[in-house]
């Protein structure tokens, strides 16, 4: 491009009012366009939640790909539309059939209702859209990610030499935590470098233990490690579903005289069905004894921290190497944030480079924190500004009152299911999450009825969208599970969605006589 005509393109383009009201700039014109934009998108957000009494509309896929299609022919189209416009489409046809979060019966996942104060910084985190990977790309966020990563650390560990970082939620945390864990066995045992080398010739006699009720994620980390699936062996659970230390014992012991090298116990604090929390003392003492490393995956449990009521249920995390925390879940944050905490930072070694452009050694030498340094990602989010504000807005005891708060709904809500002869509940909550089934005397001794009417029931809710509530499977029966993360939620709600079940159960056992 010569020189005349780079002017050319300065004129047409650079000054041309055309662009400028595409980006937030110091001139008024382009602030009040951007002020605008984010006022339509937040009027759109609200007429649709205020409007909506259901957690969903019920619209089958083929009904929203039509609805998409029509509003939004071509995904490109030839002639900008204005943001007012496209909002608006974009509400009636996408926001208007999402899953309502803010719903008070939307009880299926760990999905929770996003704090207004975590929102509201959400603007802030996207508009200066800060990358956590630099110093140079987010002076003043990496100090508050670094302020957060201290309180976190004071929180669960009592050592200063602990550090962590924030990530994209609990499948990151868990894959970092099996890979120093790899990476630091390999080390201390072999003397083997696998940042260097890759992986050793033993590597395919490493072993994992968790419970059998343990995430998917961990046998999702242990082949994206090279380890493959095999090295995961899940370990029975007690009537608790929580890992049995017996079993576990006997799982090492069998492991080692097959020649196998276990490396790494992964205890669940807070199981994604039962909510359950291994004995996290015992597993520290098992995990000493064969020298292996102890990660907490406490995704879902690690919010019981602020809970002065059942933070002794974590009792022992602190004796993990690592820990996997997920805010986007009981801290009410919306997706993603999570972070992932080291006993030893030293650890953090194990993931180290150096990348001239980003993060040089003599940033290191200077004492120029590059959170790079810490991640297995690159460009990232500054989500933990959200995390901040919403702990600055509501104060530890609120925080903690709607985590108990949740914790005790559960309790009643198992207690009117354990009451009513028509349900079955397999388990006592330990955190928020009730698993159970429609179980009338007359159908007891029909596994085949019991599993379709369960299904049944749950999709004719979410379908009616009178409940958004979710199923798993027990010993290869379908149980519903309550997730109950809202704590706007209330026990009236739960005996009206129960007794739509029961609606919807006998309807289907009518049908099945005739
Ligand atoms: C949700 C969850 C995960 C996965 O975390 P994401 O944030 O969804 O990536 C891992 N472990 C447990 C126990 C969980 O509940």
């Amino acid at each position: 491009m010569g020189l005349t005509q780079l002017e050319e393109f300065k004129t047409t383009l650079i000054n041309n009012d055309h662009f400028k009201r595409f980006f937030p700039q110091q001139d008024i014109e382009s602030m009040s366009e951007y002020n605008a934009a984010i006022q339509t998108a937040k009027d759109v957000f609200s007429q649709i939640v205020t409007s909506q009494p259901h957690p969903y509309t019920g619209l089958s896929q083929a009904s929203i790909e039509q609805g998409l299609e029509l509003a939004f022919p071509d995904v490109v189209p030839e002639r900008g539309l204005s943001i007012d416009k496209v909002m608006e489409k974009i509400g009636e046809t996408v926001i208007a059939h999402s899953i309502q979060v803010t719903n008070l019966r939307c009880l299926a996942h760990l999905h929770c209702p996003p704090l207004t104060s975590a929102l509201a910084a959400e603007v802030l985190i996207s508009a200066s859209n800060q990358s956590m990977d630099s110093w140079d790309q987010s002076t003043s966020a990496t100090v508050v990610e670094e302020k957060m990563v201290k309180w976190l650390r004071d929180l669960f560990y009592e050592d200063k030499t602990a550090n962590g970082v924030f990530t994209s939620g609990g499948t990151q945390s868990n894959l970092m935590g099996l890979l120093l864990a790899r990476d630091h066995f390999l080390h201390k045992k072999f003397h083997w470098d696998t940042q260097q080398n890759g992986l050793p010739k033993e590597a395919g006699r490493m072993r994992i233990f968790c419970s059998a009720d343990a995430h998917f994620t961990v046998r999702q980390s242990a082949f994206l490690l090279g380890l493959g699936e095999q090295a995961v062996i899940p370990v029975e659970t007690n009537q608790h579903h929580r890992m049995s230390i017996d079993k576990l014992k006997e799982k090492l012991h069998q492991a080692e005289k097959e020649d196998l090298i276990p490396f790494a116990i992964i205890a669940t604090a807070g199981t994604t069905d039962f909510g359950s929390i291994d004995p996290l003392n015992e597993l520290a003492r098992v995990a000493d004894q064969y020298n292996v490393w102890l990660h907490v995956d406490a995704a879902y449990g690690g919010a019981l921290m602020l809970s002065e009521q059942h933070s002794h249920k974590l009792e022992g995390i602190k004796q993990a190497d690592s820990i996997t925390v997920d805010f986007h879940k009981l801290f009410y944050q919306p997706i993603s944030c999570g972070a992932f905490l080291l006993k030893d930072e030293e650890h953090f070694n194990y993931l180290k480079l150096h990348a001239d452009y980003l993060n040089p050694e003599e940033d290191e030498d200077e004492g120029i924190p590059n959170l790079v340094t810490k991640s297995i990602q690159t460009t990232r989010r500054f989500d933990a500004l959200k995390l901040f504000a919403s702990l600055q807005v509501l104060g530890k005891d609120t925080f903690a009152q709607m985590v108990d708060y949740t914790i005790d709904l559960a309790q009643h809500t198992a207690a009117l299911l354990e009451e009513d002869s028509n349900f079955e509940i397999i388990h006592q909550p330990e955190i928020n999450a009730v698993v159970y089934r429609y179980f009338p005397k007359e159908h007891r001794e029909d596994p085949v009825w019991l599993n379709d009417t369960n299904a049944f029931i749950r999709s004719k809710l979410f379908e009616a969208g009178a409940a958004v509530i979710a199923k798993t499977r027990v010993n290869k029966s379908i149980y519903l599970k309550f997730t109950l993360l809202n704590p706007l939620t209330t026990i009236e709600d739960i005996k009206e969605i129960i007794n739509q079940m029961k609606q919807l159960g006998e309807e289907r056992g009518r049908h099945n006589d005739r």
